[in-house]
């Protein structure tokens, strides 16, 4: 389909309510098929939540040199990871695509050109949570891909390029952890809930405080925040989701918090929600 043809179609875009935003922690892959309440956190919130016509999501499990949507009508699952159960790798999830939402991003983003994506799918990143948020899989998902070569204030400047998809019904999700280093995790404290170690905690609760402050500038320059935040933050892929959720943040936005907590010493799972006033 040319982009030209689009015009011709109806299309389900908007304009609707201002949509909220959600950044997701998404943990440990088995989150997609085990019952705790990480996932039952999912569920509360995704009943906050109008329905949305699509979603954009951002993942930390899809980097690229250059920023890349997906923009297959059926986009595979893709199960990036190792080691786990074979109930795992068993999941499907089948959210249709949604080509004429990834045009509509090309087309909004000025500061850099997006590349229209056949090849990816969903990562854990997005399908491990949307499949709690939407179990039927009758929302058509997107995403957006990471580029690796560049800063943090280069993909929050991005990321407000985006804001005008929410009052097109679109739910945009960022997927991460802000508090993620997996060398250094206790694996044997899991089922210890809220183990973390102090250094992940100092980090943790200072950017929870800069997010609830709408500080975005400190967030935007944790390199320059000390020792607990480079342990927190080793390589930037999953906390740079999180930049995209807070620079859709407006004026009269709330901003709030779910699933608050450390695990395993070195990972903190604390979500965020955007939303309009109501
Ligand atoms: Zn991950």
């Amino acid at each position: 389909m040319k982009s030209s043809d689009l015009g011709k179609m109806v299309s389900h875009l908007g304009p609707t309510a201002k949509m909220p935003a959600l950044f997701v922690g998404h943990g440990n892959p088995m989150n997609a098929i085990q019952e705790n309440e990480f996932v039952e956190g999912f569920r509360r919130i995704a009943e906050t939540l109008p329905k949305p016509q699509a979603i954009l999501c951002i993942s930390a499990h899809w980097e690229t040199k250059g920023t890349r949507v997906t923009a297959m009508p059926k986009p595979r699952t893709i199960h990036d990871f190792g080691g786990f159960p074979r109930a795992l790798y068993e999941v499907e999830y089948p959210a249709p695509g949604d080509p004429e939402l990834a045009l509509e991003t090309q087309r909004i983003i000025s500061g850099t050109p997006v590349g229209l994506d056949y090849e990816w799918g969903l990562d854990h990143g997005a399908w491990s949570v949307i499949r709690h948020l939407y179990p039927q899989a009758d929302v058509p998902v997107i995403e957006m891909s990471l580029d690796y070569s560049q800063p943090a204030s280069w993909h929050y400047d991005l990321a407000r390029e985006l804001a005008a998809l929410r009052t097109k019904g679109v739910l945009i999700i960022g997927s991460g952890n802000m508090v993620h280093n997996i060398p250094m995790a206790a694996w044997n404290k899991m089922d210890t809930p809220g183990y973390a170690y102090d250094w992940a905690v100092e980090a943790g609760e200072k950017m929870k405080q800069s997010i609830l402050q709408g500080d975005h500038a400190s967030l935007i320059q944790w390199h320059s925040r000390g020792r607990a935040f480079d342990l927190a933050i080793p390589t930037p892929e999953h906390y740079l989701p999180l930049l995209y959720t807070l620079a859709l943040q407006e004026k009269d936005d709330s901003v709030t918090l779910f699933n608050d907590r450390y695990l395993a010493g070195s990972f903190s799972m604390t979500s965020v929600k955007i939303a309009g006033a109501q």
